[in-house]
């Protein structure tokens, strides 16, 4: 064990991950990105997630303090995206504010499918004015101090069909098949909404190097492809025209249509777990040289979970030397690392990119 820590340089980070993602070949270390969610933050700082999204000069410690714990390369605020706090303004502008259920130790949750139960719920659903809502004024606020106080960018986290799971529920995939023009309605008012949401984020942080889009309807066991497309890739393709950012696309699923989706649309890079075959991401850099890696397949219910230290640092070893050597390649177990894995476990990541990540372009690919 190292006795004296070092303070953390967040701008050899930002760096490390800007090289990382342009394909530069000076990059000294494969950049570690964890993805600790509000419960983590909590675990670390000692606080509840109340009283971090009550205090964005605490929450914003309390997310600089967990990542450097943590040794990331990364810092964000982790609510900052347009999952449950997305729903959570579409609760309270629609008067639903009692459908929310608060926790200590984890992040709130809606009652999904309460927001727009009905036909009229969806035709009269009001669009959240999000610089009048006291959560994203507070997230925002806080990824604000995180890049005063160390000079990291800070950017929201977009996603549409999450938010229509969220409003709708399992409705929405009766409506694919029933009423399709009803869904593309609910889905027209969420794009709206991204926008604002985007736009206000502009408003507090500036304009974003790039911008993170979960995907989630872009998974085999959810619908087809087509769909996904319809639902949700015409969408981001909008955004795309619209705000002019590159992408990343982040999808935790376990059957992802990273392949299908690259042919359609431009990312910069793409942020998963799965396939849990590492010949299926070296095919994939053959494939998508141009597309960063962000992840590959270290995922956090596997090894992280269930196995030792070791394991996790073999599947570090066997991410990096399969596909850091070609550029691209970011460290990241995906998605939100959960409650109950091991503190040695989640160290066992840093530790393994400083063993087998320094000057990735120089290592020999493992074959
Ligand atoms: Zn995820």
């Amino acid at each position: 064990m190292e006795m004296i820590k070092m303070p953390h340089n967040w701008n050899a980070s930002v760096r490390r991950v800007m090289k990382a993602i342009s394909g530069s070949k000076r990059i000294d270390k494969v950049p570690y990105l964890p993805l600790a969610g509000e419960d983590t933050l909590a675990r670390i700082s000692g606080k509840t997630v109340r009283e971090l999204l009550d205090s964005p000069e605490l929450y914003a410690k309390a997310a600089i303090d967990s990542y450097e714990f943590l040794q990331s390369d990364f810092v964000s605020i982790p609510t900052a995206y347009t999952g449950p706090a997305e729903a959570l303004a579409f609760a309270e502008f629609n008067s639903k504010a009692d459908a929310i259920e608060w926790y200590d130790y984890k992040i709130f949750m809606l009652q999904q499918g309460e927001v727009c139960k009905t036909k009229s719920d969806i035709e009269n659903l009001i669009i959240p004015d999000h610089s009048k809502s006291k959560l994203w004024v507070n997230l925002f606020e806080a990824a604000k101090i995180i890049q005063q106080e160390i000079n990291y960018p800070q950017n929201c986290i977009l996603g549409l069909w999450g938010v229509v799971q969220e409003l709708r529920g399992i409705q929405a995939y009766r409506d694919m098949r029933r009423d399709p023009e009803l869904l593309l309605k609910l889905c027209e008012k969420i794009y709206e909404s991204l926008l604002d949401l985007y736009y206000y984020s502009v408003d507090i942080l500036g304009k974003p190097n790039f911008i993170t889009i979960v995907g989630y309807a872009f998974n085999k066991h959810m619908m087809s492809f087509e769909d996904a497309m319809k639902y949700e890739g015409d969408f981001i393709k909008r955004l795309q025209k619209e705000i002019k950012i590159p992408l990343i696309l982040h999808n935790c699923g376990t059957t992802p249509y990273f392949e299908e989706i690259c042919n359609e649309i431009d990312f910069i890079g793409v942020n998963g777990s799965h396939p849990l075959d590492i010949q299926y991401w070296i095919e994939f850099q053959k494939k998508f040289p141009k597309v960063a890696i962000l992840g590959a397949n270290i995922d956090v219910s596997r090894e992280l979970f269930y196995g030792t230290p070791q394991d996790v640092e073999e599947k570090v070893k066997e991410n990096i030397l399969n596909l850091a050597p070609n550029g691209r390649y970011i460290c990241s177990p995906v998605c939100s690392i959960p409650w109950g894995v091991s503190l040695l476990n989640m160290m066992a990541i840093p530790r393994g990119i400083n063993k087998y990540g320094k000057e990735p372009f120089k290592l020999k690919k493992n074959e």
